[in-house]
């Protein structure tokens, strides 16, 4: 008999839904606490790789990623006025999913709260958890609305700044600036924009990805000091000037960004959090417990991932708690550890092309290698989780 039989999920983002989900569609009572009081996502859009759609698969909404999302193949490297480098086939998918599926990060999250809704999720938002209480046993907590209650497992998917990360592993592990950060605002799609697309320029990095027939995002990575915020009246003529040495489509954007555009800008603070995840009942998955440079595109899908495989490994009632929940620390970590490294010396590599010597070293050694580089992580992640 299942000894999880009720546990609390913290967070609602991709990964605490697909978490929710997972364990209700295996009859297990889940409640899920989201510390916002309404849906109203920030961010603009999610590439999601084949490796996540397995997931939306395995939760029935995969038709509906699909039909909303735009799907796509591969991606090309240009330099900055948007002359060709190389042009990458994934090598990821198969006659079910495609390579890629890009769509908005809210429309992303509406398929997946009501998949967690049908299978029959109690959804409560505007709510944390205030006391953590765990004897081994149950898990007791009490709510910011007063409230107690217990459970046999509490998954903490509370995002980058997760305070259920305290209550396994203390203020030892954080996400640490890296010293870059990204900027994106969503834009019309020029007709040959057709899959993901990276403009190498000197000194930083801009680039799309479609998300629907009509609209794409563009976004731009660069060095900015840690602790910046960009929410002010400059915003605008702050992003004009980053976008400067860029051409096509990037110029036409760029004058056409005004105080209405919904720019968005984030730190890039990389985390990976050393196993076990877990301590005694509270576990920990998604951006609590790994966050990446965006290179890869793979921070919503490990978080997927993490969700689908902790309900797996848990339900699997094989051995004890703590040896499941071991499982599913060893089966993630490795995964994560990969688009950590891959994806943060990506950004290194890209960021360190500072002058135009550099440019040509780098068309070259892409020229010859990006293809194949790209290709072994689109095959390491393509394989099952
Ligand atoms: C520039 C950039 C581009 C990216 N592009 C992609 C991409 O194309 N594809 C991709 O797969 N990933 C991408 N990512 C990564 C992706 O955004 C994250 O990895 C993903 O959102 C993590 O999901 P999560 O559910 O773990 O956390 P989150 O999405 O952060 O969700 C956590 C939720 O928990 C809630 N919460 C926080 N604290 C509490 C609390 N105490 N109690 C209750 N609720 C709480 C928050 O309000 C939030 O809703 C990108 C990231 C960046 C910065």
């Amino acid at each position: 008999m299942a000894d999880i039989r009720r546990i609390l999920v913290v967070g609602g983002g991709v990964g605490g839904l697909t978490t929710a989900a997972s364990f209700a569609r295996r009859g297990v009572e889940v409640v899920l606490i989201e510390r916002r009081p309404a849906f109203d996502i920030p961010g603009v859009g999610l590439g999601q790789p084949a490796n996540a759609l397995r997931v939306y698969d395995l939760l029935g909404v995969l038709d509906q990623v699909l039909t909303t999302g735009f799907s796509y193949d591969r991606m090309w490297l240009f330099d900055a006025q948007r002359q060709p480098i190389v042009e990458h086939k994934f090598l990821m998918g198969d006659d079910r999913v495609p390579a890629f599926c890009a769509l908005s990060r809210l429309q992303l999250h509406e398929i997946l709260l009501d998949a967690a809704e049908r299978a029959g999720v109690k959804v409560r938002l505007g709510v944390t958890a205030d006391e953590i209480h765990d004897d081994g046993d149950r898990v007791a907590v009490r709510f910011s609305t007063g409230e107690q209650d217990s459970f046999d497992l509490l998954a903490g998917f509370d995002g980058i700044r997760s305070s259920t990360r305290l209550h396994v592993s203390g203020t030892a592990f954080a996400p640490r600036p890296s010293g870059y950060g990204a900027w994106r605002v969503q834009a019309p799609r020029p007709n040959d924009v057709r899959g993901m697309e990276f403009l190498q320029g000197i000194g930083s990095k801009t680039g799309a990805m479609p998300l629907s027939n009509n609209i794409m995002y563009l976004f731009h990575i660069r060095p900015e000091a840690p602790g910046a915020s960009f929410d002010g009246q400059d915003q605008v003529a702050l992003f004009r000037e980053r976008l400067a040495q860029y051409g096509s489509y990037v110029a036409e954007i760029s004058a056409s960004l005004t105080s209405e555009s919904d720019i968005v800008y984030s730190p890039i603070e990389p985390l990976l959090l050393p196993w076990p995840w877990f301590r005694n009942r509270v576990v920990l998955g998604g951006d609590a417990a790994h966050t990446f440079a965006p290179h890869l595109t793979q921070g919503a899908a490990m978080a997927a991932e993490d969700g689908f495989v902790l309900a797996r490994e848990v339900m699997n009632n094989d051995v004890s708690l703590e040896n499941r929940l071991m499982r599913y620390s060893m089966k993630r970590y490795p995964r994560c550890a990969f688009v950590y490294t891959f994806s943060g010396q990506w950004l290194l590599d890209e960021q360190s092309v500072r002058t135009a010597e550099d440019m040509e070293v780098a068309r070259a050694e892409m020229t010859q290698n990006a293809s194949a580089r790209i290709g072994v992580s689109d095959r390491i992640l393509d394989n099952a989780f």
